[in-house]
């Protein structure tokens, strides 16, 4: 890796930063987990403010072009409610766990707003406010409208990476015990193909059609950078495409995911290109558009009150304050042994319940921790870090928010009886 820290600094001079506005829950990150906890916050009556860098909401779920809903099964409360709308709007599509990006943003949208939750998006935080006894008072933006305060009484990191926690200076973990991170990929939007064209490429017996692919593309002298490159169906004409792995992506280096957007970028263009060319069937065939971001897997794990550990996951741990229960397999995308595809690195899941106190933040009080950036270790988060799971944290992590808002006392505060009867539902399947 190019190590390209200067070794230079300029000191800025002190400024003042204008107050521009006060809410009960502040939310960093409008990603699955960040709406669904600004939506269930928001429904309890709370004033809640979504802060997202982005133009929309959804995460890598929409921005990342990766709605596939995994983990969504044994759920119900928001993410079904979400589910549900895209069925009634015929945005489900029939293989795998899809839904339509668009249509997703769509409705998270319309829900976060008939909530009255006030968003703003383009909105990146850069900073945090810490009392001297430890305690968040604030968040510092950056956006069009230049630096900008945000006080609030609880704050929820729903950034994906754990950025704000960081800004706390939370301690927190990334990668493995080498610090080895999973692969990030850019994914795509493809039309141009009828699905009865390709049975091959995207059978219901997975990994027969991701080999097909591989395969085609290797055969064509293209050799995916992915061993399992996967096509989506969404419609019976779009896709959304993962067929690419960037290695050694550092989620707290612009340049590092600048040089990978790059490289990902050129790959996809020239699988496409390649295809098209390869089969009559695949002449039409377009990218449509290649995700606004790169899709990270991995960023910060934040310290928590409790971080899960892959042996809760191994022994199907029973929490005393479960929030959801998680069924998903360690899924670690990743080159470590030179395994360009994917591995649960030989772990067996057995169901296990993902706690509140995973998602309270140890080291500074007043901050709430949703989606990935939850505690736990690189084994355990290579399970939870789903979608499926994503949304039903942030939901709790909302109601937490809210409880300890209304109440003026810190999330650590809440009772777990209290997260109940305000509508923490961590079984909905009983
Ligand atoms: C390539 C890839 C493929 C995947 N495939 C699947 C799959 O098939 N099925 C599945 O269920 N899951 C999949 N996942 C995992 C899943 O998408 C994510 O783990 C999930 O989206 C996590 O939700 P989240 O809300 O925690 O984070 P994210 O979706 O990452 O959302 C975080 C949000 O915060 C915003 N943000 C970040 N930093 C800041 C900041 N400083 N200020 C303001 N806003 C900020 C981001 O723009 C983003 O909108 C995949 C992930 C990747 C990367």
């Amino acid at each position: 890796m190019e190590v390209r820290s200067a070794k230079i600094h300029i000191i800025e001079p002190q400024r003042t930063t204008v107050v521009a506005g006060d809410f009960d829950v502040i939310i960093s990150g409008g990603g699955p987990a960040g709406v669904c906890a600004a939506i269930a916050a928001s429904r309890l009556g709370v004033s809640v403010l979504l802060l997202e860098v982005c133009g929309c909401l959804g995460g890598v779920a929409t921005s990342g072009m990766m709605s596939n809903i995994i983990d969504a099964q044994n759920k119900g409360g928001l993410l079904k409610e979400i589910i549900d709308e895209l069925d009634e709007l015929k945005m489900v599509s029939e293989h795998y766990n899809c839904v339509d990006p668009e249509a997703l943003k769509f409705v998270m949208e319309k829900k976060a707003l008939e909530t009255g939750v006030c968003i703003r998006l383009y909105t990146r935080v850069v900073d945090c406010i810490v009392s001297a006894d430890r305690k968040m008072q604030a968040v510092i933006t950056e956006s069009a409208s230049g630096r900008e305060a945000w006080t609030g009484k609880v704050f929820i990191d729903a950034t994906g990476n754990g950025d704000l926690g960081a800004l706390a200076n939370c301690r927190y973990e990334s990668g493995n015990s080498e610090q080895q991170l999973q692969a990030a990929s850019l994914c795509a939007l493809i039309y141009g193909i009828e699905k009865n064209q390709i049975p091959d490429l995207i059978q219901q017996e997975r990994a027969a059609g991701k080999k097909n692919l591989y395969t085609m593309l290797e055969n064509a002298g293209i050799t995916p950078s992915y061993a399992m490159p996967t096509i989506f169906p969404i419609s019976s004409n779009g896709y959304l495409l993962m067929s690419n792995h960037q290695y050694h992506v550092l989620p707290d280096d612009a340049q590092s995911m600048t040089d990978s957007t790059l490289e990902a970028r050129t790959e996809l263009w020239q699988q496409i290109s390649t295809l098209r060319k390869l089969e009559p069937r695949f002449t039409d065939l377009h990218l449509g558009t290649t995700a606004a971001i790169i899709g990270l897997r991995e960023g910060r794990r934040i310290n928590a009150l409790y971080n899960l550990s892959i042996d809760d996951l191994i022994e199907g741990r029973i929490q005393p304050d479960p929030v959801c229960k998680s069924s998903f397999s360690v899924d670690i995308h990743g080159a470590f042994d030179g395994n360009k595809g994917y591995t649960s690195s030989g772990f067996k899941v057995k169901p296990y319940d993902i706690p509140l106190r995973s998602l309270i933040a140890k080291d500074v009080s007043g901050l709430l921790l949703a989606g990935r950036c939850i505690g736990g270790d690189f084994y355990a988060h290579a399970s939870y870090r789903v979608i499926g799971n994503a949304a039903p944290i942030g939901e709790a992590a909302g109601i937490c928010a809210a409880l300890a808002a209304k109440q003026n006392i810190t999330p650590d505060k809440v009772t777990y009886e209290e997260f109940l009867n305000a509508g923490g539902n961590p079984h909905p399947e009983k």
